[in-house]
């Protein structure tokens, strides 16, 4: 799996090509739903405490679930009289897959190997043929540590520019002030 740091830079990119005006681009709120959904599938690491089996990359790793998160959040947000509950859930499925796609394009070396990404549809495990991300060592050894400083440091490399790319595309469609001034009106 890549690093939570390649997931949270990735969902901090859909943020920021989804929000209309600075107001939404700057809001913590819509910041920590869509960094928190491009995080979260990977909270299946924890299902191993409750019946001590392995249930990582299953069902939270798959497109299908992306779309039930997506549908539920836009439910649950729409409960909640959020701004754009619509678009903002299918901002958390966008990150959610976003998640998955990052996985399948990253190498494993924790059997199984893949993901279970087509979920409901198969229950098979899936890994894209071209490997663009290194692994990241889950033990706190000396050897580990330096394995997965290269890990971050090569998933930096690739994905801060797609993140300054995604900022400069919000200036270009919103006006280079949506950084520092007022909001701009919606396009
Ligand atoms: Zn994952």
């Amino acid at each position: 799996m890549p690093s939570p740091i390649a997931h949270g830079l990735v969902g901090l990119s859909v943020h920021v090509l989804a929000s209309q005006d600075r107001a939404e681009i700057r809001d913590p709120w819509r910041i920590g739903v869509t960094v928190g959904a491009a995080l979260i599938p990977d909270i299946d690491l924890l299902f191993r405490l409750v019946d001590g089996v392995n249930h990582h990359n299953n069902e939270t790793h798959s497109f299908g679930f992306a779309l039930l998160a997506a549908v539920t959040a836009a439910a649950a947000f729409r409960l909640a009289r959020w701004k754009r509950p619509l678009v903002l859930g299918l901002v958390v499925g966008l990150a959610w897959a976003s998640h998955v796609l990052l996985d399948l394009l990253n190498l494993d070396t924790h059997p199984p190997i893949g993901l279970m990404a087509l979920w409901p549809f198969s229950d098979g495990y899936y890994k894209s043929p071209v490997l663009l991300f290194l692994d990241i060592g889950r033990t706190l050894d000396w050897t580990a540590v330096r394995h997965n400083s290269v890990s971050v440091a090569w998933e930096c490399v690739i994905l801060v520019p797609a993140l300054l790319a995604a900022g400069r595309y919000r200036m270009r469609h919103l006006g280079r002030d949506v950084w520092r001034e007022g909001p701009k009106a919606s396009p």
